[in-house]
């Protein structure tokens, strides 16, 4: 099949698919005509397990694009996250989502359900980051209890009977025996399974259906081989992407941000804080040193000392000297240095001692420069 072809026969299945949902559940929505965007088939998904991605192609504004797996997963808990209005970057969040449309109804739902839960999320979200899939059960676990998370509201529930414990329960039936809570704790967990259970088949027969599987040709393997899903859009991949992540088959991590708790993604283990505090951490330090000129100089001298000497012995001078005379001006304990000049007291000696360097260099680099 040519690639143009393909492209009529997903606009077709997607059609196909979506005639019959409106059909089956033609009742439903004659009652709740407010809720036939939620029946909505728009996407077909390709699993690439081959070369671990997603491929999309998006029926409304016929265009492709492709998702690495762990990539959607994360792409929905960070907006978890964000769309908690205390999180610092929750505003930059909620711009970017009325810029993709999202309509403002749909935002207020997601940030009230993710407002309530949203200790219980970062706490999942730790988990799913710090699992290594040595105890395959337990990430089955995690998997099986979060499968449903970007439905918030029925996740919720479920989530709330899964977490039904013997303690919990104790503290509000005191005069029951220990026979009936255990009995009733059993009662929750078993609710919970079967709300987890007719969720997921609910979801595969009308949100994320199993066509077929298909060859497509591709620029740069050649040919992919794929399972077909009909979906409502690439978010109701997130359950399939978070099995792949808990089975380990993706190349990134995903980082919680000490400073912000806020998600990011990425396979460099150095990185210690998202993006947006990073740039946010530089831009302070920056104002700072700018509200400071001693320290402006400071760097200033310390930029030219590396283009024109290359960093070296002259520079490291440089920077010991003058971190000494700035402790000693700011009333910091030094140690006496022979090789330094003691007159060097306050704040505005620091700044005249930076400035004759300055002048020094500069006056050297010249006949350099012929
Ligand atoms: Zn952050």
């Amino acid at each position: 099949m040519e690639w143009n072809e393909m492209l009529q026969y997903f606009d077709k299945i997607i059609k196909d698919y979506n005639f019959h949902l409106i059909r089956e559940n033609e009742e439903f929505l004659n009652k709740h005509p407010d809720r036939k965007e939620d029946f909505k088939l728009t996407t077909v998904v390709i699993d690439d397990e081959e070369h671990r991605r997603w491929l999309f192609y998006d029926g409304e504004t016929k265009t492709t694009y492709m998702n690495h797996y762990g990539e959607v997963a994360y792409q929905i808990f960070d907006s978890l996250v964000k769309s908690v209005p205390d999180n610092p970057n929750h505003e930059k969040f909620m711009e970017k989502a009325r810029k993709h449309k999202i309509p403002e109804s749909v935002l207020n739902e997601c940030v009230k359900w993710a407002a309530l839960y949203r200790d219980k999320i970062l706490q999942i979200v730790n988990e799913i980051s710090k699992n290594d899939q040595k105890d395959t059960l337990h990430a089955f676990d995690i998997w099986r209890q979060n499968r449903h998370i970007m439905y918030t509201k029925i996740w919720g529930r479920e989530e709330n009977l899964y977490s039904s414990s013997m303690e919990d329960m104790l503290e509000f039936c005191y005069d029951w025996t220990q026979e009936k809570v255990e009995e009733a704790v059993a009662s929750d967990h078993e609710e919970a399974e079967e709300l987890n259970d007719d969720m997921e088949r609910v979801f595969k027969k009308n949100l994320f259906i199993f066509h077929d599987t298909i060859v497509i040709p591709d620029e740069e393997y050649g040919y992919i081989w794929g399972k077909v899903y009909v979906a409502r859009d690439y978010g109701d991949t997130f359950s399939f992407d978070l099995l792949r992540i808990l089975q380990g088959r993706v190349e990134k991590k995903i980082h919680l941000c000490p400073r912000c708790s806020s998600l990011f993604y990425s396979n460099d283990s150095k990185k210690r804080y998202c993006p947006d505090c990073r740039q946010e951490k530089n831009k302070i330090r920056q104002e700072k040193r700018m509200e400071n000129p001693a320290r402006k100089i400071h760097k200033n001298i310390i930029d030219s000392l590396r283009n024109t000497y290359g960093g070296g012995t002259v520079l490291d001078e440089f920077i010991t000297e003058s971190n000494y005379y700035w402790e000693c001006v700011q009333g910091k304990q030094v140690s006496p240095h022979p090789g330094y000049d003691d007159n060097i007291q306050t704040k505005e000696d620091y700044l005249k001692w930076l400035e004759d360097y300055q002048a020094k260099i500069r006056k050297r680099k010249k006949p350099d420069k012929g």
